[in-house]
């Protein structure tokens, strides 16, 4: 299969802090890469440089084989203008732990919002699509809701049908449920399961082990800015080879 998403030899830092210190990941076309990793290891800042919303020190990333904010011209590299990055971000689409839907948008306008004006779809075509996908998340009863007037759980569905009106190659979560009350964690993880299962590529961090295991392809472990470990779920989770694997996974089961 193709590689959907190349990472090689990424370093970012913040100040002196050095967040990301030479990661290298590949994640194939139809795959689901979960990261784990502790609070801090540099999970958040990982994802955002696949979506340019950081830029990288050092090190590249192409998504579907285009390097993202960037263009090679003989050995060197020069920055795309910020229009065109925001293209390239139109064909990934992100989920944020919390949710960051448009609180003055119904829920059908935050789905329809994206297509027309980034993609600029016909509003028509986009309003029909946003229901469709509404309904795919289970909630094609609450097109007319507004954002507060729904649970988390609710909340983060639509925000899952949003980054999906963009029909993205790649999808990246950011702890998709870690604000959620433990009750609405499962609708969510359900409909993650199910793009998994429609073989869409995705990154998701999380710290839901028993999820990870059922729908990885690959399990990698950060920890201080670096993947310490990475594999099969059924080896990273159930035999991990390092110390600082274990000791994470012992806290978090
Ligand atoms: P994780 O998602 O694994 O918890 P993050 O990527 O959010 O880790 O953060 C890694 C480190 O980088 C943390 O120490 C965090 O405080 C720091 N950091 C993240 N973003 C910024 C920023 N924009 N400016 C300065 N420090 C940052
Ligand atoms: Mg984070």
């Amino acid at each position: 299969m193709s590689v959907m998403v190349d990472i090689r030899s990424v370093h970012k830092s913040f100040g002196s802090l050095d967040v990301l210190r030479g990661i290298d990941l590949q994640v194939r076309a139809g795959e689901v890469t979960v990261v784990l990793g502790p609070s801090g290891s540099g999970k958040s800042t990982l994802l955002r440089t696949v979506n340019h919303l950081e830029k990288v020190d050092r090190g590249e990333i192409s998504v579907d084989g285009v390097l993202m904010g960037y263009r090679r011209a003989g050995d060197r590299l020069h920055e795309l203008p910020e229009r065109e990055v925001l293209r390239q971000r139109t064909r990934i689409g992100f989920v944020f732990q919390n949710f960051n839907l448009f609180p003055h948008l119904t829920v059908l306008d935050n789905v329809v919002e994206a297509p027309v004006s980034a993609l600029k779809r016909p509003r028509k075509a986009a309003v029909d699509s946003a229901h469709r996908l509404l309904a795919r998340v289970g909630l094609g009863d609450k097109a007319g809701a507004y954002p507060r007037q729904l649970s988390g759980g609710q909340q983060q569905r639509v925000a899952i049908a949003r980054a999906l009106a963009l029909e993205p190659k790649l999808l990246l979560f950011d702890e998709p449920t870690s604000a959620l009350d433990p009750e609405l964690v499962g609708e969510v993880l359900d409909v993650i399961r199910d793009l998994a299962a429609q073989g869409t590529t995705m990154i998701v961090v999380t710290h839901e082990i028993a999820f990870a295991r059922e729908v990885a392809d690959t399990v990698v472990f950060m920890a201080d800015g670096r993947i310490v470990e990475r594999g099969a779920p059924d080896e990273v989770l159930s035999a991990p080879r390092e110390e600082r694997t274990r000791a994470f996974l012992a806290k978090v089961l």
